[in-house]
């Protein structure tokens, strides 16, 4: 078997790969995929479909491809439009799409990859050249992959840090603005945290973080809603097009599954289990308020909820 990457060992300790990378092969002629199954089928997981439409289906049905093998000119929707389709969804627009095709005209070249394929094939295929191309883009796939992890995902509870949450909370801003739906943000900390750490340890306490990250992360089911850490033991929320009772309602529910988990805290002053308080702040974006006010109308409530006792949500009304 090949190494189907062509990427340093320490990279493994760090991003754990596939051993055979799941390659969607996309051709209305059975007679070229069967070459190309033959090429890759011993390192890599091949796939196929025999139309566009088939192989949109396969992507969106299942985990999708490491990377696509298209045909250009298919009957039905040809691999342009399939590129254009898998391009225009979030979910699969990071799929690595290399054409294969019989025609090599440059111009050819030039639109196939303007609409966003990494690579180019000439048919009939050279099974050295298509091997070393696949390798070359699932390396450089995965480089981005784990790039992209370290620059976003807090490394200790593997959700959002802060650098992404800020980009977030831009983004959301904007879209919430533009939609005129409002924007809530809640704002969470562990109560009495120092305590727990000071009388289980360290290593607990990071075990405890990793624990309420999965909850929270658990709790928000909504795809553009975002959990992320936000400081030592402090979380954020961010959900668009959510008004104030329905934050009000997430906030109690998520308050509620962290109780819920039972985790002992023999020193803490409120109850002998981890607790959360909650602060919430609802926005409707506009040219008077601003992400900086959000983020202190939550921080303030946040403050209220400690104040109040602990082990609660303080929801501050609607400005
Ligand atoms: P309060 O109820 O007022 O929030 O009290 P608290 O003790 O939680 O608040 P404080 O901000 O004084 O303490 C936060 C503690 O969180 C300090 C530190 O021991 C702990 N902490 C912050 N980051 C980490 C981390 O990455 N791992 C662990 N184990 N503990 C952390
Ligand atoms: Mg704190
Ligand atoms: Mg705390």
């Amino acid at each position: 078997m090949m190494p189907a990457y062509n990427l340093p060992p320490e990279f493994r300790a760090l991003a754990p790969l596939p051993e055979r990378p799941r390659l969607l092969v996309v051709d209305d002629q059975p007679i070229n995929i069967q070459t190309l199954y033959q090429i890759f089928h011993a390192d890599h997981e091949v796939f196929m479909a025999t139309s566009g439409e088939q192989a949109l289906a396969f992507c969106r049905d299942n985990v999708p491809p490491d990377l696509i093998l298209l045909d250009v000119i298919m009957p039905g929707m040809d691999g342009i439009e399939v590129c254009r389709r898998l391009k225009s969804d979030p979910a699969l627009a990071d799929i690595p799409v290399i054409f294969v095709t019989a025609r090599s005209e440059p111009a050819d070249e030039a639109g196939a990859l303007a609409e966003g394929g990494v690579d180019f094939i000439a048919k009939p295929v050279n099974p050295a050249v298509v091997r070393a191309r696949v390798k070359t883009h699932l390396t450089l796939k995965a480089q981005t992959d784990l790039l992209h992890s370290l620059v976003f995902i807090d490394g200790l509870t593997g959700v959002a840090n802060r650098r992404r949450f800020d980009e977030a909370l831009q983004i959301e801003w904007r879209r919430c603005r533009r939609s005129n739906t409002p924007l809530t943000l809640l704002m969470i900390d562990i109560d009495h945290f120092k305590r727990y750490n000071d009388h289980y340890g360290h290593q607990t306490g990071d075990a405890c973080l990793q624990k309420i990250a999965a909850t929270l992360k658990a709790g928000l089911r909504r795809a553009h809603d975002l959990v992320a850490r936000y400081g030592g033991e402090e979380f954020v929320c961010l959900m668009p097009e959510c008004d104030y009772p329905a934050g009000q309602n997430k906030a109690e529910e998520l308050r509620a599954a962290i109780a819920a988990l039972g985790i002992p805290h023999a020193d803490s002053p409120t109850v002998s289990r981890v607790t959360l308080s909650i602060g919430t702040a609802v926005m409707h974006p506009n040219g008077e308020n601003s992400p900086d006010a959000l983020i202190a109308a939550a921080d303030a409530a946040l403050y209220e909820a400690k104040n109040r006792g602990r082990d609660r949500v303080f929801a501050a009304p609607p400005a």
